[in-house]
């Protein structure tokens, strides 16, 4: 056949791959018993349903996703909702159906990207529940090859629970977005992906040679000759270049003066916390807490939410974890928690003033945390902080959670270091008095660049202007850097910036000897921060 260049939105996942198509089907398995009464149907879903809770459970030991679908599944939305439509008449597989088309409409409808992916954990629940009712859960990818590059419509988080990662060379899908779980999980194990290619996956017949290209977004059918020998040359190129700075990752990095430099990772989740440590991460120095409440739709328990942290605490060994409460609101609304419509979202209701007024709730995430600093080195963090009043209530806040922890005879880390997030001008002017009273900084330039050039960050007609190389932030970070310093702390950064090898030299300058970064540029900054400290570029 003719070679075809198909072309996705989506940065998935980075890399080349080479194989062959294996093209999922999907076939109905078993077959449905005859409709029963109201009663009959009624016991047959709640059989289905405790199938899929215990299926569940067992997944749920080996991906905290399945933690989030667990709640999901007890919830009592969805089983009122299918037991509703049974009392209409419809059989228990009907009224699975329907009760899964609305709620991933509820999902599908949201404004945030993150929380409409969540549509397909709902969509992948359903397909479980009926599964049990008509006859079991068959694996689609069997027959997967060594090599092969797995291609289907979606791929859905119990989809990847029953591949096997060591025999896929790459994944192609029609559906999805940067966020969804198959990019996640292709990035963190380094597999080249190309998601959202929509209506031409129909022009990938199964069997047939491709070339995943993950850097561009690109899928080549059937190359020729010349396409595969320039792809196979840019492949060995790049693993050549992945090879250096795997060995760069885990060496450990000193100033001129013998002081660390520490590369930390972003992570949002324990697999990636885990994923970030073997890559030769120093410990993580923001875990983003909000997937954790992102990823369900009700609030994590505490129970919940201190085995994650806990998980992630011990899968950093002696390194710290930092954990970053809640940043919620504004553009990143929560599907259970009821948000006031704002004209500004970036300088409206969000993060740690969510957190003031939401007290029960900041407590019940301090309370799990504070439990998780028994199992490792927890940091805590709190984000968007202006002032060193709501400092002083935050910190009020976890004095007062580990005062009740203690009278309950729970163990915790009675010294663990507070850090608040350098993300506003203002926190900037009063960096002095903040040093005064908390352990550590980190800057936050994605939103510091946004505040202190007045662009929005997500606006691409002022995109240039939000460069946190400006003059303007750069003496921003400066100052921030020279108050931790006075105060005697660390100071962070977590901030996109800290990933941009560009930026790198300009930040040891200013004095900054700790960096947090994305998972895939561990290896490239570390390089970059030796290259710097050999050639004093600092
Ligand atoms: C930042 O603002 O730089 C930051 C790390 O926080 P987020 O991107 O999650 O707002
Ligand atoms: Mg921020």
């Amino acid at each position: 056949m003719a070679v075809k260049r198909l072309v996705a939105q989506v940065r998935a996942s980075e890399g080349i791959a080479i194989g062959r198509a294996f093209v999922v089907r999907r076939e109905a398995v078993g077959s449905s018993e005859p409709k029963g009464d109201v009663e009959c149907e009624r016991a047959r879903f709640f059989e289905a349903l405790a199938a899929s809770d215990s299926q569940i459970e067992q997944l749920a030991v080996a991906d905290e996703i399945f933690a989030a679908h667990l709640e999901l599944l007890r919830d009592d939305t969805l089983r009122e909702s299918v037991e509703g439509h049974i009392s209409e008449g419809e059989s228990a597989v009907e009224a699975v159906e329907h009760s899964c088309d609305e709620i991933a409409a509820l999902f599908e409808q949201m404004d945030d990207e993150y929380l409409r992916e969540r549509a397909n954990d709902v969509r992948d629940i359903f397909a479980r529940i009926k599964a049990n009712l008509t006859g079991g859960v068959r694996n689609p990818f069997e027959g997967v090859g060594a090599g092969d590059i797995v291609v289907d419509s979606v791929l859905l988080p119990s989809d990847m629970a029953m591949i096997d990662f060591s025999r896929v060379a790459g994944f192609v899908t029609g559906e999805g977005g940067a966020t969804s779980h198959v990019c996640i999980i292709a990035r963190n194990r380094s597999i080249p992906a190309v998601v959202g290619l929509h209506e031409a996956l129909a022009e990938i017949p199964h069997g047939e040679q491709i070339v995943v290209d993950g850097t561009a977004g690109v899928v080549v059918v059937a190359p020729d000759e010349d396409t595969l020998a320039e792809y196979r040359d840019r492949m060995a190129r790049e693993r050549a270049e992945r090879e250096a700075e795997r060995e760069m990752a885990h060496i450990e990095l000193r100033d001129a003066e013998g002081r660390k430099v520490s590369v930390r990772a972003n992570a949002g989740s324990v697999e990636e916390v885990r994923e970030a440590i073997a890559r030769g991460a120093d410990g993580v120095g923001l875990f983003r807490s909000e997937f954790l409440y992102m990823l369900s739709d009700a609030e994590p328990s505490e129970q919940m939410q201190a085995e994650a942290y806990g998980a992630a605490a011990e899968a950093c060994g002696d390194a710290p974890l930092t954990i970053r409460t809640l940043d919620v609101g504004g553009d990143k609304p929560l599907p259970y928690m009821t948000f006031p419509r704002e004209e500004n979202p970036f300088m409206g209701w969000r993060a740690i003033r969510v957190s003031l007024v939401e007290r029960q709730m900041f407590c019940r995430q301090l309370r799990a945390i504070l439990r998780a600093s028994a199992r490792g080195r927890v940091r805590v963090m709190f984000p968007m902080v202006v002032s060193v009043e709501e400092l002083r209530e935050a910190k009020a806040c976890l004095e007062e959670c580990k005062r009740t922890l203690r009278s309950e005879g729970v163990a915790f880390d009675e010294h663990i270091p507070v850090g608040v997030m350098i993300e506003t001008p203002a926190a900037v002017f009063v960096a002095r008095a903040l040093a005064a009273e908390c352990d550590f900084f980190s800057i936050g330039t994605n939103d510091l660049t946004q505040y202190v050039m007045a662009a929005d960050r997500a606006n691409t007609k002022v995109a240039a202007l939000c460069n946190p190389l400006s003059e303007a932030v750069v003496a921003a970070i400066r100052m921030s850097i020279e108050a931790a310093a006075e105060a005697g702390i660390e100071c962070s950064m977590c901030g996109e910036m800290a990933s941009d090898a560009e930026a790198t030299g300009v930040l040891l300058a200013c004095g900054l000897r700790s960096l947090s970064v994305n998972i895939g540029a561990i290896g490239r900054i570390k390089h970059r921060v030796a290259i710097a400290l050999q050639g004093g570029g600092e």
